[in-house]
C-alpha cells in the first residue's frame, strides 16, 4: 500500500514537471518526440539517418538517454547533430521529466524546430514517465517477437507511432509485419506505422516526410 502511494506521488510530481516542459516547448512551436523501444531496436540508427537527412532543413536538438556511456550521443554528433545532449542515467532504467527540465535551459528554444529525446532502451517504465513530449515514437525491430505489443501494452497504448525497423532482416525469423500490426492495433487503434531499414534506406523517405510535416503543423499551431 505504502509503495503504491510513494509511486503515485513520484508520478504526479513528474507529471507537473512534464506539463511545464510541454508548455515551454509549445510556446516556442517546438515539436518534441520521445523515442522508446527495447534495447537494440535501432533508435540511434534511425536518429542518425534522421539527422543526416533533415539537419539542413530543420533545427534539431537531441537528448540522448543511456544507462551508461555517451556512445549514442557521440554517434549522433558524428551524424551531424549540432545540439546533442548526452543524458547518462547512471543505472536508472528510464528518463524522467526532471532530467529533461535540467537540460532544457541549455537549449536555445528560440532557434529550434524539433526536440528529440532518445529514451533508455526499456519497454516498461518509460511508458509511465511523461517527459513533456508531443508524441511517443515506439520502435520494434524484426528480430523481436511480434507479440511485444501484447506483452507491453502500456507502451504501445501511449505511443502515437510504431516504427517497424530492420525490414532488411524480414524472412530470417518468424517475425511477421501483418501480425505485429494486428497486435499493436488491438492495443491502440490509432497507431500510425512506418516500416524502415536503416541499412538499405527502405521506408526512410516516408518517415522523413511525415516528420517534416509534423514539425510544420506544430509550428503553425503556435
Ligand atoms: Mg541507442
Ligand atoms: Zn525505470
Amino acid at each position: 500500500m505504502k509503495k503504491i502511494t510513494v509511486e503515485k506521488k513520484v508520478l504526479s510530481e513528474n507529471d507537473k514537471k512534464a506539463a511545464a516542459i510541454r508548455q515551454a516547448l509549445a510556446s516556442h512551436g517546438v515539436l518534441s518526440l520521445n523515442f522508446v523501444s527495447s534495447p537494440g531496436s535501432g533508435k540511434t540508427s534511425l536518429l542518425e539517418k534522421t539527422l543526416a537527412s533533415l539537419v539542413n532543413d530543420l533545427k534539431i536538438a537531441l537528448i540522448a538517454g543511456d544507462v551508461q556511456t555517451e556512445n549514442d550521443a557521440d554517434r549522433l554528433i558524428a551524424a551531424g547533430g549540432e545540439a546533442v545532449f548526452p543524458l547518462v542515467t547512471g543505472g536508472s532504467c528510464h528518463l524522467d521529466a526532471k532530467m529533461i527540465s535540467d537540460i532544457l535551459p541549455k537549449i536555445d528554444l528560440d532557434n529550434l524546430d524539433l526536440l528529440i529525446i532518445e529514451n533508455v532502451g526499456n519497454l516498461v517504465c518509460p511508458a509511465s514517465y511523461d517527459l513533456g513530449e508531443d508524441m511517443k515514437i515506439a520502435l520494434i525491430s524484426t528480430t523481436e517477437g511480434h507479440d511485444k505489443p501484447l506483452k507491453y501494452p502500456g507502451m504501445f497504448r501511449r505511443s502515437s507511432v510504431l516504427v517497424i525497423n530492420k525490414t532488411d532482416l524480414l524472412g530470417t525469423s518468424d517475425f511477421d509485419v501483418i501480425t505485429v500490426k494486428k497486435n499493436a492495433l488491438k492495443i491502440n487503434a490509432d497507431l500510425k506505422f512506418f516500416e524502415t531499414s536503416c541499412r538499405t534506406g527502405d521506408g526512410l523517405k516516408q518517415w522523413f516526410q511525415w516528420l517534416s510535416a509534423e514539425v510544420k503543423i506544430k509550428k503553425n499551431s503556435n
